[in-house]
């Protein structure tokens, strides 16, 4: 059944609070309900209806009267007086076998929920939409030590505790959590002079030694969010609750976040620099939703993108902020490039709002979270950094305590800053990735640069109208020098010439600054263009992407002609390694070539068919190369880059080992491997031995170190996923799916545990040339998989066989292959709805 924004109607019935008593037990959890309803007076219907699945209704009563509503798989309806009343009822569920970790389940013996978008409904009878909020109160009795709800904690006694939240919310932000917990304690007093407890809880062990960044990171997140937007944390006490189970990173729940624990836990030992920064901004992410979220909530599910795309962009900011622009805005383009254009220029693609949906749970996609992050800042750009503040300022004035829409967010920008955002707020509505032409012309001192854009079709959207687009240019002179200095040029029209005038000579215009539109830029420019700007250009995201574009065009050629690289592509790409001025973060950018991935699409682009098979030699080959001319120069940077003293993850130590580790992965291929082992054998922290053991792993080596790395780190199981993941990622071509199947048959191995089967089977995607072996074997391993898990987990499920959404890319054997594999899913007797709905879309 297909849901359409534009059937939208209000809720009729509203709630004013609602008494909660959870009476815990793994098979028999009973859920006693006490809401009181009014009618809705914007209503247009008086049907009282409530959501629930999966539940065993035990009683019901109206106003303390007793009523058999009707039942169906999808919930109740029932009369009710046309007054206020009170709907109280008793249910039962089964956390222990809630194997679709959504509604209230356990995880290793610990009372958990996870109730967005839609999984409230399994917990009780309940309005369950986001325009319906509430003030909650809870009681949960349990024979556990530590017994959480969202809020502040109110009473508690053996066995027992209530909670009671003052915000009203939306029964997606509820959240309980019961077990052996142990907390990492600390406190924040806010701007307004409010003490907060805070707390990570984790299971006793070692995950008590792995909470110290988070907390600190949770520390920096409130004090930011009160710097930089002027919001204050409004309880008397925030709690992070790390799970091991759970289908995504983390939830914003109101007081009690619940994470991943991938997602939280850190040590030294145990977790590399990128999980480090990943926490740190998943961290601010979540306390971020407390503004952009809970108390500014979503109208509807459509809106998703009105709080994930506004707290993301909220996040990216805050990264930069603690760990340096550039190098924030380039892994941001990277990420969107391979994943969201991916999404956008496939059967998949969708607006950052969708239009209609089948299972919302298929729409928490890169294209609503970052390609909405990237709409507001366009937004920024557009209206200027002050514009921005003034209109936040208001959108938080206007809209606190609302369910809002994207249109009451467009209004407040232009209240605000008195634009017109109609052409603009297409980005909402249209689907597919823009591609911006660049032409140019110089005479008589006036260069004149010409834009054309255009926007492919997508499923349901065959036309596509002009996007109004902000174009960030400067111009360089031949020497290097900027003459003029970055300004946006706004796009609006399908073709638009605009004139630099006063000009000594032609310049060399650095388009598309700061990666300021998420579009593709078709700018055709020579090598040595390219390395100019590689070498020069004042911006420094524009200056790593000269440096892509080059590695791109040098394996485009390899791949196609089996062309020998220009020398101006090594030679440019030694110059940034030995200019010391220069960020190691960024020359560690720029040392790393494309994703397999990338290639395929650049020559998808291209309008040729991809050979995964090929692109993978000639991405060997060229690593090869890069490692020959630079031969010289490698040993000693690597040696520049060591990091001495106890580890820390601050972004200048990891900037250096990032560089120091691409150094190394490239003389690995001409050492054999001496150095990484060196380094696996004395390294102390995670960062180092991960990297070492990945480099000795790509030339076919490290066979003993991947034994030894698994006695060491046997017992921990994020260390376990990294080690089950690499070997799927290191793996030969014809070699990934024979891996891939052995590992499934270890004991560790389990598909209960999303993090685990992640590690597998996204690793298996991510090997770009062993999952697209032309055997088909690793299609064949991931449709068996996905079937499998389909009955235990629904959501991680149609999630991962996305991964199948490029096979009309490729050649007819392929295609073919993958086209069975993708049917094979479809015909699975009782498979889930959100499977059917993601495998029926990227059937076409
Ligand atoms: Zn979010």
């Amino acid at each position: 059944q297909t849901i359409y924004l534009k059937d939208y109607t209000p809720p009729a019935y509203l709630v004013d609070s609602v008494h909660l008593t959870f009476k815990l037990a793994p098979t028999t959890t009973r859920v006693i309900a006490r809401i009181a309803f009014r009618p809705n007076p914007q209503a247009q219907s008086r049907e009282f209806f409530l959501h629930g699945e999966q539940l065993r209704l035990i009683s019901a009563a109206i106003d303390g009267q007793p009523v058999t509503p009707d039942v169906t798989p999808t919930g109740l309806t029932c009369a009710v007086p046309n007054t206020p009343f009170i709907f109280e009822s008793e249910v039962e569920i089964s956390p222990q076998t809630n194997t679709a970790l959504e509604g209230l389940y356990m995880s290793n013996g610990m009372y958990c929920t996870q109730c967005e978008a839609e999984g409230f409904r399994k917990i009780t009878y309940y309005p369950d939409r986001p325009d319906v909020m509430a003030v909650f109160t809870v009681r949960i009795e349990g024979d556990l030590p530590v017994l959480l709800s969202n809020g502040n904690p109110v009473a508690k006694g053996e066995g027992w505790a209530e909670w009671h939240d003052p915000w009203p919310k939306p029964a997606y932000l509820f959240a309980l959590v019961g077990g052996n917990l142990v907390n990492h304690a600390d406190s924040f007093t806010t701007m307004e002079g409010r003490d907060v407890a805070l707390n990570i809880w984790v299971r006793p062990g070692d995950d008590e030694h792995k909470c110290a960044f988070g907390m600190g990171a949770l520390k920096a997140s409130m004090k930011w969010d009160e710097d930089v937007y002027g919001r204050a944390y409004d309880l008397d006490i925030f709690n992070i609750v790390a799970v091991d189970d759970f289908n995504m990173g983390a939830m914003e729940n109101k007081g009690l976040n619940i994470f991943n624990s991938s997602a939280v836990l850190a040590s030294a030992e145990t977790a590399t620099d990128a999980n480090f920064e990943r926490i740190e901004a998943i961290i601010a992410h979540e306390y971020f939703h407390n503004w952009t979220g809970n108390r500014i909530t979503c109208r509807d599910w459509f809106q998703l993108c009105l709080k994930e795309g506004l707290t993301v962009f909220r996040d990216q900011q805050f990264t930069g902020d603690m760990r340096g622009h550039a190098a924030k805005r380039i892994d941001d383009a990277v990420v969107l490039r391979a994943h969201q254009f991916r999404e956008d220029g496939g059967p998949l693609a969708h607006p950052v709002r969708p239009a209609s949906f089948v299972e919302i749970n298929n729409f928490y996609t890169v294209t609503v979270y970052e390609k909405g992050a990237e709409i507001i800042g366009m937004l920024k750009r557009l209206v200027g950094d002050d514009g921005y503040k003034k209109a936040l300022d208001l959108y938080f004035d206007r809209h606190d305590g609302d369910a809002a829409t994207i249109e009451d967010w467009l209004r407040v920008f232009e209240d605000a800053t008195g634009r017109d955002l109609t052409q603009f707020a297409l980005w909402y509505a249209q689907a597919g990735t823009p591609r911006v032409t660049v032409t140019d012309a110089f005479d008589n001192g006036n260069y004149q640069l010409t834009l054309t854009q255009m926007t492919p079709p997508t499923p349901g959207q065959p036309e596509k109208a002009a996007m109004h687009i902000p174009v960030a240019v400067g111009l360089l002179d031949n020497a290097g020098k900027e003459i003029v200095p970055t300004r946006i040029l706004e796009l609006t029209e399908p073709v638009q010439t605009f004139t630099f005038e006063g000009l000594a000579g032609k310049p060399v215009a650095s388009i598309l600054r700061g990666f300021s539109a998420p579009v593709i830029l078709d700018h055709t420019q020579t090598n040595a263009q390219r390395a100019f700007l590689l070498a020069h250009d004042t911006d420094p995201f524009n200056r790593w992407d000269a440096g892509r574009a080059l590695a791109q065009d040098v394996l485009h050629d390899m791949v196609r002609d089996d062309k020998v690289p220009d020398a101006a592509f090594f030679d440019g790409l030694a110059a940034v390694l030995r200019d010391d001025r220069l960020d190691p973060a960024f020359r560690a950018l720029v040392l790393g070539l494309p994703s397999q991935d990338d290639t395929a699409q650049a020559l998808v682009d291209a309008g040729q068919t991809p050979d995964p098979t090929a692109i993978f030699q000639a991405h060997e080959a060229l690593g090869l190369q890069i490692a020959q001319h630079l031969q010289d120069t490698l040993p000693r940077i690597y040696a520049q880059m060591a990091v001495t003293g106890p580890y820390t993850p601050d972004a200048k130590s990891a900037g250096k080992r990032a560089l120091g580790n691409r150094v190394l992965a490239l003389m690995s291929k001409i050492d054999g491997g001496r150095q990484a082992a060196a380094q696996y054998a004395e390294a102390d922290n995670m960062t180092q031995q991960l990297a070492a053991l990945g480099a000795l792993l790509n030339i076919g080596k490290g066979l003993d170190e991947l034994t030894a790395f698994e006695t060491q780190w046997q017992h921990d199981r994020l260390v376990m996923d990294k080690w089950f993941g690499l070997q799927v990622t290191c793996a030969g071509p014809e070699n990934t799916a024979n891996v891939a199947a052995r590992l499934t048959a270890h004991p560790a191995f389990t598909m209960k545990n999303p993090n685990r089967f992640r590690a597998v089977f996204g690793a298996l995607k991510a090997n770009a040339a062993g999952f697209h072996d032309p055997s088909g074997a690793s299609y064949d391993l991931l449709a068996d998989w996905l079937i499998k898990l389909d009955a235990l987990n629904p959501q991680t499920t149609a999630r991962m066989v996305t991964s199948f959404d490029t096979w009309k890319r490729y050649d007819t054997n392929r295609q073919d292959k993958m086209r069975a594999a993708l049917g094979r899913i479809a015909g699975t007797p009782s498979l889930s709805r959100d499977t059917t709905e993601m495998v029926t879309r990227i059937l076409g």
